[in-house]
């Protein structure tokens, strides 16, 4: 018997994330299983290919995987492309926040290089974002971007211990950085958490989903 799911309105239809980072893949889940979506990783889609993020801005490279996946298997796709910009470098790191102090860099030395060209920066000039943004491609033609973003300032020594990557240098207030609040708090303020809330509008107005 179907107690829950809103098959009877919606029946599921596959829709692959372009990715295969497990926590993207479970938060894409829960955001998209409502509307009738079974969501499949790109590898479990059977997506191999290697994708070149060759892109400028956060939208463009979240756009190359999305169209990189639908026209190899033609069904509906999400991808994702997040970063840290930071005004007093022009955006920097931006699209390469990932590898901003070399290809296998860990987390905490992206935290020191940054943390080496703000030093010095008074903090008046110290504001950054984190952004992600998603885009999603419904069908030919039919399709949405979205960018989420939270505002913050680069502090000038890591704090706290949660998150990952930039999140101990990215401060909320005087002495609460990303990396101080809890996974929970994180969840409602990120960049994530805006992007999602924008999809899902998008979402509700274009399938209608009991929510
Ligand atoms: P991705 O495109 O989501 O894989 O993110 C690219 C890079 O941006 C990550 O490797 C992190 O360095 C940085 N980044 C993205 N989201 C966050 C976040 O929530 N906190 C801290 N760093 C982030």
């Amino acid at each position: 018997m179907n107690t829950k799911n809103t098959s009877d309105e919606h029946p599921r239809s596959k829709l692959i994330i372009a990715s295969n980072n497990k926590g993207k893949l479970r938060e894409f889940g829960e955001l998209l299983e409502p509307f009738g979506f079974e969501v499949v990783s790109m590898r479990d889609a059977g997506f191999t290919d290697e994708i070149v993020e060759d892109g400028d801005t956060f939208e463009e490279n979240a756009h190359i995987k999305a169209k990189a996946v639908f026209e190899k298997l033609g069904v509906p796709v999400i991808a994702d492309d997040s970063g840290l910009e930071i005004d007093f470098l022009n955006g920097a790191p931006g699209v390469y926040s990932a590898r901003y102090a070399g290809e296998n860099a860990t987390d905490k030395e992206l935290c020191q290089k940054v943390l080496e060209e703000m030093h010095g920066v008074p903090e008046e000039l110290r504001k950054a974002r984190f952004v992600c943004t998603i885009y999603f491609i419904f069908a030919e033609d039919d399709e949405y971007s979205v960018r989420g973003e939270v505002e913050g300032y680069i502090g000038d020594k890591p704090l706290g211990k949660n998150g990952f990557g930039y999140d101990p240098i990215f401060m909320l207030d005087e002495d609460e950085s990303m990396a101080t609040i809890s996974a929970d708090e994180k969840n409602k303020i990120s960049h994530r958490a805006d992007a999602f809330r924008k999809l899902s509008e998008i979402l509700k107005e274009k399938f209608d989903a009991k929510q």
